[in-house]
């Protein structure tokens, strides 16, 4: 037996390929009472590949609470429930986590069942740092909300990791190299465990250009991986030394760019710390 009376198991779902399943998500969703979904025609699609027959109780976070407060009755009632969003980890970008904090408050068990995260599975290929990293989650899709967002992250030091729609992905590539920098280093994971997965790497301004006359790339599903700010400028000896060379000869603005293109970076960052090599060195 796998799962328990009157407990809420959260349970990772495949984000493209079905064969992604865990073991323990399967024998899970097989063994529940109900499980709470947000589109019951799609989720039926991974219980008829499971070969399971479940009760599949819709579950929207926009709701006016009826739907948190009836699955509350079925725990007290002792049924297992599964939550499962349409695909990867349930209240990463997508509903639950009313769900999981009623459940929680009212004293019940909340079990994970982990499995595949889009977040996750891109950053693991990107090769961009990812010691520290800021899940942004989306974008807003008004122009000025969204650049007001980029600039409240800009300075982050994780890398920032977006989900975007792919009708959004041209602009929101353009206001990330027009805010962020268009050295800064990034990535773009499309398609994960599909079969038209791609994976794209470069600065933000190649990516911008690459996306903007690319319309494949311009499909399916996205995350966009943003190196954060000094990754590379001022974390290494060489990039002071360096920085601290150019501006005996130039002037700091010139300097900053210079030391940007010759070790990769933001140059914004470079000004930064020539700023701070400046005063130092008053
Ligand atoms: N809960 C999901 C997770 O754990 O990743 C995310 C749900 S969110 C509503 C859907 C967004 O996740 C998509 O718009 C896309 O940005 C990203 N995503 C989901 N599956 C993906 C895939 N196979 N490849 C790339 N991005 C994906």
């Amino acid at each position: 037996m796998y799962t328990e009376r009157s407990t809420l198991y959260v349970v990772a779902t495949p984000i493209g390929n079905l064969a992604d399943i865990t073991q323990r998500a399967a024998a899970v969703l097989a063994e529940v009472d109900l499980i709470a979904c947000e589109d019951t025609r799609h989720s039926q699609r991974l219980l008829d590949h499971l070969q399971l027959n479940k009760p599949l109780r819709p579950y929207h976070e926009h709701s006016d609470g009826k739907a948190e407060a009836n699955l509350l009755e079925s725990l007290a009632a002792g049924q297992s429930i599964a939550l499962i969003s349409d695909a990867g980890t349930p209240l990463i970008a997508d509903p639950g986590y009313r769900l999981v904090s009623a459940a929680r408050a009212a004293g019940y068990s909340v079990v994970t069942v982990p499995g595949p995260c889009a977040a996750i599975a891109a950053l693991s290929i990107a090769g961009l740092p990812s010691d520290q990293f800021r899940f942004c989650g989306f974008l807003p899709a008004r122009a000025v909300a969204r650049d007001k967002v980029l600039e409240q992250l800009t300075d982050d030091r994780a890398t920032l990791i977006f989900y975007e729609a792919p009708h959004r992905i041209v602009e929101s590539l353009a206001a990330m190299a027009k805010i962020c920098g268009g050295e800064r280093r990034a990535a773009i994971g499309r398609e994960l465990t599909k079969t038209f997965e791609t994976l794209l790497a470069g600065t933000l301004a190649e990516l911008a250009e690459r996306v903007a006359n690319d319309r494949d790339q311009q499909r399916g599903e996205i995350v966009v991986m943003v190196a954060g700010q000094l990754q590379r400028s001022s974390g290494s000896a060489e990039s002071r030394r360096v920085l601290q060379l150019l501006l005996q000869e130039l002037p700091l603005k010139r300097a900053a760019a210079v030391a940007a293109q010759l070790l990769g970076g933001d140059k914004r960052s470079f000004y930064q710390l020539g700023l701070q090599l400046q005063e130092r060195s008053r």
